[in-house]
């Protein structure tokens, strides 16, 4: 069938296959063209492995060290006149191309929080590796369904007060003010316990006791700090609080002495999740057209094989005094943050134009979804149907 973007408010419900595939291709190019550390490990489970951070780390860990890797992921496959989701499309190719390249390649597809899904990854461990010497946890959920069956959604709020902001409304382009609202009590815990670090320790956990995990072996999750006009909004908001859990939850890990846990802080990226911040994205926007002008801009997959060979496993691990990994380094550098608060200052709809990269926003937001690649013909009748080789 002919397939074209269809989005709904912040997501795309198409993927196109091909375009997928072309994406998680170049991806894999650009790992392969870089220099790698000698001493990334080997067997790595990436849980939340489809899509953005996640996906990038799992194509650093197989092209930099050529480790086998387990992903898992959340995904539909296609059913109908329906596209499967772009993060199945991505899978499926990652496999292929790890296949071809003569690398282990296998996904686990289901709920990463449910305790079914941690047993069939741990069997597929102990059959086929072993042990697992990385883990790499990079969810990003909106609702979590925890072992006794209670359902807690996150929320994007403040805490304490209101806070009110420039914001984007990216289906026309027009930038305006947002008042967001602080979260309840209720809502702050809830979204600690969908994305802060219960989970992540659950999963280490159950590797331990199931003895599939190497003793010292690594485990990292992601988090974000950003500039100041995102706090109330971000590191001082409701999904702040859950990432200060994360961060608490490396430290407990860490101390129990069976792992070295690590948080890597990213660069802000247009993602399927960041996309749904309210202020966020127009604050990306800017500091596209800041660092692509200062040429220091990264994607997902720069961020990541940089992190993987040049901090978290270089020869010592390259952490801030807090024993956090940065790879916000160039967004937070002095120059680009002066740079984007002077744009930030006065930028309306006018001048979006010339006052953020809008086109480079959107242009990523549909390669998210397999659309826009280099060398795809959208216009040629695809097949929707493409299976995850390790699934069948
Ligand atoms: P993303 O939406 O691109 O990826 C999230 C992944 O999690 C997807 O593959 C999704 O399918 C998977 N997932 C969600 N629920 C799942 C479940 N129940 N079971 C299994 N898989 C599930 O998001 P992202 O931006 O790559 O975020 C990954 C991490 O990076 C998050 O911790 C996020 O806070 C962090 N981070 C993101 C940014 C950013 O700007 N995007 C910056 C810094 C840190």
């Amino acid at each position: 069938m002919l397939i074209k973007p269809k989005v709904r408010g912040f997501i795309c419900t198409t993927a196109h296959p091909d375009g997928c595939k072309a994406i998680v291709k170049e991806q894999i190019d650009h790992v392969k063209a870089q220099k790698h550390s000698e001493n990334a490990p080997k067997k790595v489970l990436v849980i939340g492995a489809s899509m953005g951070y996640g996906l990038a780390t799992r194509i650093s860990a197989a092209y930099s060290g050529g480790a086998a890797t387990i992903g898992v992921i959340f995904d539909k496959p296609a059913s109908g006149a329906r596209t499967a989701t772009a993060g199945w499309y991505n899978t499926a190719a990652f496999e292929q191309f790890a296949h071809e390249d003569g690398l282990y390649a296998k996904t686990i597809n289901g709920d990463a929080y449910s305790s079914e899904i941690k047993k069939q990854t741990i069997e597929l461990i102990k059959n086929d590796l072993g042990k697992v010497d990385c883990v790499v946890y990079s969810l990003a959920a909106p609702r979590r369904t925890a072992a006794d069956g209670t359902q807690y959604t996150s929320v994007l709020k403040t805490v304490g007060s209101s806070y009110t902001n420039k914001t984007i409304n990216l289906k026309d382009n027009t930038v305006g003010d947002i008042t967001v609202e602080p979260a309840t009590e209720t809502e702050i815990e809830a979204t600690v316990k969908v994305m802060g670090g219960e989970d992540w320790k659950d999963w280490i956990d159950a590797l331990r006791a199931a003895d599939a995990i190497e003793d010292n072996a690594v485990t990292v999750a992601y988090s974000y700090i950003g500039p100041d006009m995102t706090h109330p909004m971000y590191a001082d908001g409701s999904i702040g609080k859950a990432k200060d859990h994360l961060f608490e939850t490396a430290k407990k890990m860490t101390a129990e002495g069976a792992v070295k846990a690590y948080i890597s802080v990213n660069k802000a990226l247009v993602t399927q999740s960041s996309a749904a911040i309210p202020i966020v994205p127009l604050y990306i926007s800017i500091l596209y057209k800041v660092m692509k002008e200062k040429g220091v801009h990264e994607g997902c997959i720069e961020q990541m094989c940089r992190m993987w060979n040049e901090k978290l496993f270089a020869d010592k691990a390259v952490t801030d005094d807090d024993d956090r990994i940065r790879m916000d380094d160039l967004e937070m550098s002095e120059d680009v943050q002066a740079a984007v608060h002077e744009l930030w200052k006065d930028i309306s709809t006018e001048n979006l134009p010339t006052h953020a990269d809008i086109e480079g926003y959107h242009t990523d937001f549909y390669r998210l979804f397999g659309f826009g690649a280099d060398g795809v013909d959208y216009e040629a009748e695809t097949d929707q149907n493409v299976s995850i080789p390790s699934l069948g």
